[in-house]
């Protein structure tokens, strides 16, 4: 079985957008409400994992008795309230995260709701939800016959916008695809990436132009004064910014992933580390404005779908050094130096030149070089 997520703008009512607000804060409620008894045992046993491990944790049915508005709102969103803070819980003690936190009112405003006995279903742009029933969406594109769906999470941005993602499973075996046109991939700070027949993935210019606009957006921020009626109003003008930002990027790296999985069988790309390598290069917010992260990942889902492959190289493997046409390697090639010159008489651009080394280097890799 595999898992695929459709996210779709909602567009409630008024009277659903209060039952929606009522249950964001009621699944706030309700796991604030169990964290708070959890610690105490916490405090209590903590020094003897058996005894903790079975206090079992409260279940949302024990506050509807003392709190009876609760049984107003999505039962399933409640009781995932209570597995989240569990799987919060494991992950505490296993140490792969903190101790589990409260949440409050400026966090995050969503829930998560689980289909049960077809309570959830889709018709005419319109999707039933339990207690909310028929929510108005905009479905931009269909999902397949063939997925079920699991689950749904229903969210509010800082904007005042509602989604919500639809998690769906479905039967998958894909047969590998033979490969035949396999492209390489040089990372670059500016484009985004240059491949190795040249081309660039030059973000589009209103990107340009509305990073540019955050800029100054967020410069007046800061001079207004904090908790003001102008402070506020400007708030929200750089969340909406912000948002745009995050959607114009995302569309972008979503048609750049999907033009390259639908011309070629693999892409060949250098597995590198942004954390390590923002940090090593001081680019810190232009590497991760990049959203190369983001963009591999599509790629590779992209790909797999058409039974297609990502192949990652060691990100060691001196790609921009190495002459695309000799193989001779350089002892030291500056990054001012825009153009590659090897002793052989090869001269290219240096991204090429790299991206045609990261090609060949997954050539052999696939052992078809
Ligand atoms: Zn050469």
């Amino acid at each position: 079985m595999t898992n695929k997520a459709y996210k779709f703008r909602l567009y409630p009512t008024q009277e659903q957008a209060q039952l929606l607000a009522k249950t964001f804060g009621c699944v706030r409620f309700v796991y604030n409400k169990i964290l708070e008894e959890r610690i105490q045992i916490y405090e209590k046993f903590k020094d003897d994992k058996e005894a903790l491990k079975q206090h079992k944790f409260p279940t949302p049915a024990k506050y509807k008795r003392d709190f009876p508005w609760l049984k107003e709102v999505d039962s399933l969103a409640l009781a995932n309230a209570q597995l989240n803070l569990q799987k919060a819980f494991t992950n505490f003690f296993s140490g792969r995260a903190g101790f589990p936190k409260f949440k409050s009112r400026k966090a995050k405003q969503s829930y998560t709701t689980n289909v049960v006995n077809g309570n959830i279903k889709l018709a005419d742009g319109y999707i039933q939800l339990p207690k909310l029933k028929w929510v108005k969406l905009k479905q931009h594109r269909q999902i397949p016959v063939h997925h079920i769906i699991k689950a749904c999470t229903i969210t509010k941005t800082k904007t005042g916008k509602y989604f919500i993602s639809i998690l769906t499973e479905y039967e998958h075996q894909q047969v590998p695809k033979e490969i035949e046109n396999v492209v390489g991939l040089d990372f670059s700070m500016n484009t985004l990436y240059v491949d190795s027949e040249g081309k660039r993935a030059n973000y589009p210019r209103f990107y340009r132009q509305a990073l540019e606009k955050l800029a100054r957006a967020q410069r007046v921020l800061s001079r207004r004064r904090k908790g003001s009626n102008r402070w506020h109003k400007q708030r929200l003008k750089v969340a909406k910014l912000h948002e745009k930002i995050a959607n114009q990027r995302q569309d972008f790296l979503h048609k750049a992933s999907r033009q390259l999985a639908n011309r070629y069988d693999a892409v060949v790309i250098e597995d590198l580390n942004m954390k390590g390598m923002s940090q090593a290069l001081h680019f810190g917010q232009s590497v991760h404005d990049n959203g190369w992260g983001l963009f591999t990942t599509f790629l590779q889902y992209k790909l797999a779908e058409q039974g297609k492959k990502l192949i990652k190289i060691d990100k060691w493997f001196p790609s921009s050094k190495m002459c695309s046409c000799c193989g001779r390697v350089k002892a030291s090639l500056s990054l001012t130096e825009r153009q590659f010159r090897c002793e052989c008489g090869f001269v290219a651009d240096r991204d090429i030149n790299a991206a045609i080394n990261i090609k060949k280097e997954g050539l052999k890799k696939l052992g078809t070089a």
